[in-house]
């Protein structure tokens, strides 16, 4: 079903029947509305707002002790369709909603006297419009079940994801998309005491529903949250029993990774379940059971709907008296801990911490200012640009999740990554306070709103120049709009101070000068724009009068080198990484004002290149790129043209002849001859890289690394794509050295393969450069450390020297 009827049927429903209401939360990219319906008895509506207090009661430990829950209903959020191409899930939400309201049957209204349902009948609009309109354009009016039918092959990039091609059951904590910031702060509205999170998987499966594999757990989930996971798992079992429907629970998938629907209510106080129907990917496909109706699969999609209520409504005192203690127990086991608070935040770069402030408001931790300067280890923490985040909250074990790093594991398996620590993820300084004096010493007040990304020129017009940092996450915005409105800018590539006024500023590497006479218009104009262009941005430039700096370079030096604006093409479609290549689109379209042209693979071989200088390849096989394809690329480059490319990208390159990389060889490991055949999977699992944190060395002398103040840097590596440096050293801006693993799993053995490899290697070709990056930079769009180090590539790519 489109996501239009859909949500026609939800409101029409909701306006027939005193039982539900139905409100907007978040509107998707492609501006389609993301609702709840709220579904309970006609009376409890009357007081919903009180009985919403009431429940929220229940998650705060100063005062939960003392609610009676004798007569509380309990919260259950049924959740459907995150990925737009599992279709039996969001159909199954009409009928669901359908008969809890036009039902008298007794079970239903003593169960809507005691239970608050919020049905949201579609998490991924947009996704779902493009798989609904893929199936049913497809359709025959004789349905043909061969599975090798194009209609149960939707083309690149699928309709799993959103509008940026991100994976939305991936987004619930790095809160990147407004589907899933809409769907957080309304998670915390609620605090169900039930999520469910309804999926397909492979045609030939049956059904699985969790718990999930128990020794794979997050170890911050308590043990009792699994147990009755596996009492509310007996409804559903006892329904599918009934029908003869075959089901299986706990030797698959996981929740370690809170950024998943049914695990981020885990850790609060909820029980999070994960259903996965056998999908039929179209109207009718012959699997291993026969052939297979859609109807079928949404059908059992409604049973363990009903039986999630069931279950809710039987183990209502339980589940209740779950989240007090949840977040009673999280508390007390905080207190316990030495670790007192994590403090965070980069003196230079308010962008990252803003964002980062951003992600710990949406999940309602409570972050507190710094009273006065806090000197850890080397790191001077400052009022305003740090910010302390206190272990004993009622969020406490969320907080443990996003800033501790991780290195031991109980398992060596992951469904999903195994670390997103996230300070590391932003690159941002961080340290413990662990006695309670030092932190009474340092809390200031609890912060209640965003600090202000406020732009200016500092020192007003000049009619000389304005130079600003390269410190802040969006100087390249910019940048890219002065550069857009026809000005000439140029980069430093050595620093310099200036003095204003009494003051003796530092510009380092990577600051832009943009001079006023040497443009095509007034200095009027120049100001105008420049004032712009920080208030876009946020940040701060200032006016100068004289080349002559107090330290450093002199700004007519050519370490002062003329830049160009990128004009920037990025190859998509069959072949490419769908994900890599929304994440860029997302980061240069949404936080940079910057377009990007998308091109298939398919027109490559026949395109005109001249009208780009930067052109963009994320991982991906290429095999549609002819001989004559790969030579007016190699014409290009040697012309001067910028490619910048991630992960296997790099492995084409190579093959091709144009980039000279030296892979890095997988170990052999030599297994004993005979192995239980029953291990077999979990023995290769484990030697997979599930997604992990490591150190590097990074150049920050090289345009790669400018604007970055600290000479290492995390990096999010999954896979095991390495590569030996090049045997020029400046051509190795980003290196892993000895030692490296900072958070995560990895395969021991395969430990050695990644020390003393290269992360990011520069190739050149004529006039031309290629820049390597060994894996993917902007991973899940909250990478804001090493996306950074793209964006350097974006602009200053053409002024590498190797
Ligand atoms: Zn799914």
């Amino acid at each position: 079903m489109h996501h239009g009827p859909l949500l026609q049927y939800m409101q029409t429903l909701a306006g027939l029947s005193e039982r539900a209401i139905i409100y907007e939360y978040a509107r998707s990219h492609e501006q389609r509305p993301l609702v709840h319906m709220i579904i309970t008895s006609a009376e409890n509506h009357r007081t919903l707002e009180q009985i919403r207090q009431q429940h929220l009661l229940l998650a705060d430990p100063a005062r939960s002790a003392g609610v009676d829950i004798s007569q509380m209903p309990v919260v259950v959020r049924l959740g459907y369709g995150v990925h737009g191409n599992e279709p039996s899930a969001h159909n199954a939400a009409p009928l669901v909603a359908y008969h809890l309201l036009a039902s008298n049957s007794q079970e239903v209204l003593q169960m809507l006297d005691k239970t608050i349902i919020i049905i949201d009948p579609s998490l991924n609009p947009d996704g779902q419009d493009r798989f609904a309109s893929w199936v049913n354009r497809h359709r025959s009016r004789i349905l043909n079940p061969d599975p090798a039918g194009r209609e149960f092959s939707d083309v690149w990039p699928g309709s799993r994801t959103n509008h940026y091609w991100f994976d939305l059951n991936r987004d619930w904590l790095p809160v990147q998309q407004p589907e899933s910031q809409g769907r957080i702060k309304e998670y915390h509205r609620w605090l169900p005491n039930v999520n469910t999170d309804h999926h397909e998987f492979g045609a030939n499966s049956t059904f699985y529903f969790q718990p999930g594999v128990p020794s794979r757990g997050n170890p911050l989930t308590p043990k009792r949250t699994d147990e009755l996971t596996m009492e509310v798992a007996r409804y559903h079992a006892r329904a599918f029993d009934k029908v003869g429907q075959l089901y299986y629970t706990e030797e698959d998938f996981d929740d370690y990774y809170y950024g998943k629907g049914s695990s981020y209510p885990d850790v609060h106080g909820s029980i999070g379940i994960l259903f996965e129907q056998a999908g039929t990917k179209g109207h009718r496909v012959e699997t291993v059971h026969g052939v297979v109706d859609f109807s079928e699969t949404v059908r059992n999609q409604v049973i363990v709907s009903f039986s999630s209520l069931e279950a809710a409504y039987d183990m209502r005192l339980t589940l209740l008296d779950h989240l007090r203690w949840f977040y009673l127990t999280g508390v007390e086991e905080a207190r316990k801990l030495p670790l007192q608070a994590w403090v965070f935040g980069d003196n230079y770069d308010q962008g990252r911490n803003y964002h980062f402030l951003e992600m710990l408001q949406t999940h309602q931790i409570e972050v507190f200012s710094l009273k006065e300067n806090l000197k850890l280890s080397d790191y001077v923490f400052k009022p305003g640009s740090s910010w302390l985040v206190p272990l004993d909250q009622p969020q406490s074990r969320l907080v443990r999740s996003l800033f501790e790093e991780v290195l031991e594991f109980e398992d060596s398996l992951f469904y999903d990554v195994s670390t997103w620590t996230l300070p590391l993820a932003f690159n941002l300084p961080y340290g413990e306070i662990a006695g309670a004096r030092q932190l009474s010493a340092a809390k200031g007040d609890l912060l209640t709103s965003l600090p202000e990304l406020a732009g200016s020129v500092e020192g007003g017009s000049s009619g000389y120049a304005y130079v600003f940092a390269w410190d802040d996450y969006y100087a390249p915005k910019a940048l890219y709009y002065l550069q857009g409105h026809g000005l000439r800018t140029r980069v430093a590539t050595q620093p310099f101070s200036m003095k204003m006024g009494n003051e003796e500023r530092v510009f380092g590497y990577g600051s832009i000068l943009v001079p006023v006479q040497m443009q095509d218009m007034d200095p009027a104009r120049v100001f105008e724009l420049m004032q712009q262009a920080t208030n876009l941005a946020g940040i701060k430039a200032f006016a100068i009068e004289t080349s002559l700096s107090s330290h450093g370079t002199n700004l007519g030096s050519s370490a002062l080198v003329t830049l160009r604006k990128p004009e920037i093409l990025m190859l998509v479609g069959q072949g490419t990484n769908s994900r890599e290549a929304g994440e860029i689109w997302h980061l240069l379209d949404q936080r940079f004002d910057m377009p990007v042209s998308m091109v298939e693979v398919g027109r490559f071989n026949n395109l005109d290149l001249s009208r780009y200088n930067t052109i963009l390849m994320v991982s991906g096989s290429y095999g549609d790129i002819s001989q004559g394809g790969r030579e007016s690329l190699d014409r290009w480059l040697r012309n001067g043209g910028t490619l910048i490319a991630l992960g296997n990208a790099n492995n084409w390159l190579e093959r091709s002849g144009l980039a000279k990389i030296e892979f890095v060889k997988v170990p052999e490991i030599t297994d004993p001859v005979m192995l239980p055949y029953a291990d077999r999977s979990r023995h290769l699992g484990a030697r997979r890289n599930p997604g992990s944190i490591f150190r590097a060395k990074l150049d920050i002398t090289h345009p790669i690394g400018f604007g970055m103040r600290q000479e290492t840097i995390p990096v999010f590596i999954s896979g095991n794509t390495f590569a030996m440096p090049d045997s020029s050293a400046f051509a190795n801006p980003l290196i892993f050295p000895e030692n490296n693993l900072m958070s995560g799993y990895i395969f021991e053995p395969y430990r050695p393969m990644i020390e003393n490899t290269a992360g990011i290697l520069i190739n050149s070709r004529g006039r031309g450069n290629i820049i390597s990056f060994l894996d993917n930079p902007n991973t899940r769009g909250f990478w804001f450390g090493t996306n950074r180090l793209f964006m350097n590539a974006l602009f200053f790519g053409p002024i590498i020297r190797r």
